[in-house]
């Protein structure tokens, strides 16, 4: 596959540079920086065939790509999803920077994947496709270089077999190579359901700041995967109605509220959320543009956008997935007094949660969940007070203030470095 087929038309890329632009003229950041800024370190692409089980031969791509690293080791998921693009990898690496440097940890960004769809391999055939892709990645991977995360199409069990085929080229167990592994093997207490967490933390404070109380407030959630589905159960923890929630199959609306435990086990038995009983089904669409409180998109990118912005009825929207609102959509709903919290300060729970891991890990000493989660409410609680307290001080929105502490974050440091050699 040629790279110029990688690199084509991602909606996400357009986003962070965007954002990052505005950010760097507010910042009135000099050229030179911004340039560096702008520009991805350092990328690799790999081609690499797997043993199908029926003894036949699938070559895939796949890459990780190294925003920044001038704060710390790269840092940031894996994706497997067949429309995984190099454009996407390297929007989602400066976004992985951003986040990092918002909440103040000593990372740099990255993103990587394969273009796959992995509900269509076995588990064996995804344990040898990870497998592989670790060991071509294995060039950039490391504890104090690259460590990569869960995201789409990824999970526990994948951070298992990256963690396994590093240790086993290593010759010893290096925990701290991989974060949102098992606990069994060194992952943290309190890392699933670490993004749901730290969404729940920012909107429940966004909601306050919008005048709503968040008890009984109204909440809709896209999609019902690992960040929707603890989000869904967070959310309603913290007293909110979870009124709507949908996957790529369809979703479900109940006014009075959703059974979010019998939904979650519902998906756990392979179920679709539209078999759940005592809810009406509704679409996507129908879903993002309900009357609620609190919209909360855990699902692609660029799912509010100038198509859909001005149906959107809700009062205040997390950003789960990265990039859900694009340009177009930011600004319409700016335009109806709509509180956007970002996903670059919104999903951040789950770096911290994974810097409380590889932290856990080079220690070699665990923590209760009661700590992460103590330690996660408060770091997102007081990221979220100093990106509220510069849009006021600023009159910017809460993504301009976002980007602003985070890109002046990442360009002080570089100063300091300097360039080499
Ligand atoms: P996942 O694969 O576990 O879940 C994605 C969910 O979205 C699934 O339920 C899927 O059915 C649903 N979906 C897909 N297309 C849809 C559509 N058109 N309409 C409605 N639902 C749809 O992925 P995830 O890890 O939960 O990631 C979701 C988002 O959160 C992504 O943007 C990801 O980058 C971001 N994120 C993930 C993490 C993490 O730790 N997993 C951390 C930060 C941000």
């Amino acid at each position: 596959m040629a790279v110029t087929d990688l690199v084509q038309g991602s909606a996400t890329l357009a986003i962070a540079l965007r954002n990052f632009d505005r950010a760097s003229e507010q910042l009135h950041l000099d050229p030179g920086t911004a340039m560096v800024l702008r520009q991805i370190k350092r990328e690799l692409i790999v081609h690499f065939p797997v043993e199908m089980d029926d003894g036949s031969f699938t070559v895939y791509t796949g890459f990780r790509v190294q925003h920044n690293l001038d704060r710390g080791p790269a840092k940031g998921g894996l994706r497997y999803h067949p429309a995984m693009t190099l454009a996407d990898a390297r929007a989602l690496a400066m976004f992985m920077t951003w986040k990092s440097a918002i909440v103040g940890l000593p990372f740099g960004g990255a993103k990587g994947g394969v273009i796959v769809d992995p509900k269509a391999l076995s588990v064996t055939e995804r344990e040898r496709l990870t497998r592989r892709l670790t060991t071509e990645l294995s060039l950039l991977l490391g504890s104090d270089r690259d460590i990569p995360a869960p995201d789409i199409g990824t999970g526990p069990q994948e951070m298992a077999w990256i963690m396994d085929t590093l240790s086993m080229h290593a010759g010893h167990s290096v925990r701290a190579s991989v974060t949102g592994k098992p606990t069994v093997i060194g992952g943290s207490e309190g890392r699933h359901g670490a993004v749901g967490r730290g969404i729940t933390t920012v909107a429940v404070q966004a909601l306050r700041d919008s005048g709503i109380d968040p008890t009984g407030a109204t909440a809709a959630i896209q999609g019902f995967g690992q960040v929707g589905a603890s989000t869904a159960q967070l959310l309603a923890a913290a007293g909110i109605r979870v009124v709507a929630v949908s996957d790529s199959r369809g979703g479900v609306h109940s006014g009075t509220g959703l059974d979010i435990d019998a939904l979650t086990a519902l998906k756990e038995e392979g179920g679709a959320l539209t078999e759940h009983g005592g809810a009406e089904t509704l679409s996507n669409d129908e879903l993002l543009t309900l009357p609620v409180d609190l919209l909360v998109p855990c699902a692609l990118e660029a799912q509010i956008t100038a198509e859909n912005a001005a149906r959107i009825n809700a009062r205040v929207i997390a950003e789960g997935a990265n990039a859900a609102v694009d340009s177009d959509g930011d600004a319409i709903l700016a335009d109806r007094d709509v509180l956007i919290v970002p996903d670059i300060l919104a999903n951040t729970g789950g770096v911290v949660a994974s810097y409380f891991e590889w932290v856990q890990d080079l220690q070699a000493f665990f923590w209760a969940s009661g700590e992460t989660n103590a330690r996660l409410r408060e770091v997102m609680g007081r990221s979220y007070d100093a990106v509220r307290t510069r849009a006021r001080a600023e009159s910017v929105s809460l993504r301009e203030a976002a980007y602003q502490i985070a890109v002046a974050q990442v360009a002080e440091a570089g100063d300091v470095r300097g360039i080499y050699p």
